[in-house]
């Protein structure tokens, strides 16, 4: 059978992947990946880039973004494909997502510096040569010798409840899904397998998405058990929500993450990207 091999969920260095744009489309290029979407978390930085080169490559590319959102209290990320990338709608929710970034950052470093570690904010921006995540700060901490490792940084400062978490109160899912679909494009629920919610949630957390106008969900996340997809298709068809996949890549080494390694859809289930064929 000759299928496409398709990946639409990655990072760049633009949010928390290793590789340039363009050296994501070469190495996904490399694995046979013919059509290719590019995610970073919360912004559109990477993608004049990644579609030049794709364009190079032959590789059909669609313009992709993951949003951070919540539903209800549970953090939920929603995954946005083909929208017009200069539009309005989406410019200006990405605005909004980055504003709450640096707040939250700005906040942690001040915590930091209580306890002090000092200029922690500049110094995980430089580290990440981008608005920096919490690993950023971690890092620093190890760097800084208060910690042996990143994990012991969340244990100990980090980490939910610790003395400088700071929560990050993203929008509603909803809000989220408006902009993606505002902006031309189709709003896809990112691994949802990986949220640890019942099936009973789960559901839930689908109907709900779907009623918000949501279009597809991702069946395959990288390598996962058997099983998983056949299940998570089941509830798509049940809502009316097409199946999307992808490798959810950030750099090399994790071969359960690669590039173009999630190919194939159950049986049955219909697929995002029959509108970018
Ligand atoms: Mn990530
Ligand atoms: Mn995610
Ligand atoms: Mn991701």
């Amino acid at each position: 059978m000759n299928q496409l091999r398709v990946d639409l969920h990655m990072h760049s260095h633009c949010s928390d992947g290793a590789l340039s744009p363009s050296e994501l489309m070469q190495r996904a290029s490399e694995k046979g990946v013919e059509l290719i979407a590019l995610t970073d978390h919360d912004t559109l930085a990477g993608l004049t880039e990644a579609r030049g080169e794709a364009d190079k490559l032959n590789m059909a590319f669609v313009s992709g973004i993951e949003l951070s959102s919540r539903w209800g209290k549970i953090g939920v990320h929603i995954v946005g494909l083909g929208f017009e990338s200069t539009h309005p709608a989406m410019a200006e929710l990405v605005r909004k997502q980055g504003e709450r970034r640096r707040c939250r950052n700005q906040k942690i470093g001040a915590k930091l510096a209580k306890i002090g570690v000092q200029d922690a904010y500049r110094r995980a921006r430089e580290l990440a040569g981008a608005e920096p995540g919490r690993p950023h700060f971690a890092e620093l901490l190890v760097q800084d010798g208060r910690v042996p490792d990143v994990s012991r940084a969340f244990k100990k400062y980090l980490g939910s409840g610790k003395s400088c978490d700071i929560k990050l109160l993203w929008p509603p899912m909803v809000e989220v899904v408006d902009a993606i679909n505002g902006a031309g494009g189709v709003a896809v629920l990112a691994h949802p397998a990986k949220y640890g919610l019942t099936r009973t949630k789960l559901r839930a957390l689908v109907a709900d998405f779907s009623a918000a106008g949501g279009s597809a969900m991702e069946l395959v996340s990288g390598m996962q058990p058997s099983g998983v997809a056949e299940n998570l298709a089941a509830i798509a068809a049940e809502f009316g929500l097409e199946a999307s996949l992808g490798s959810d890549f950030h750099r090399p080494g994790a071969a359960w993450q690669e590039l173009g390694c999630a190919t194939h859809l159950p049986e049955g289930a219909r697929a995002v990207w029959h509108r970018w064929q």
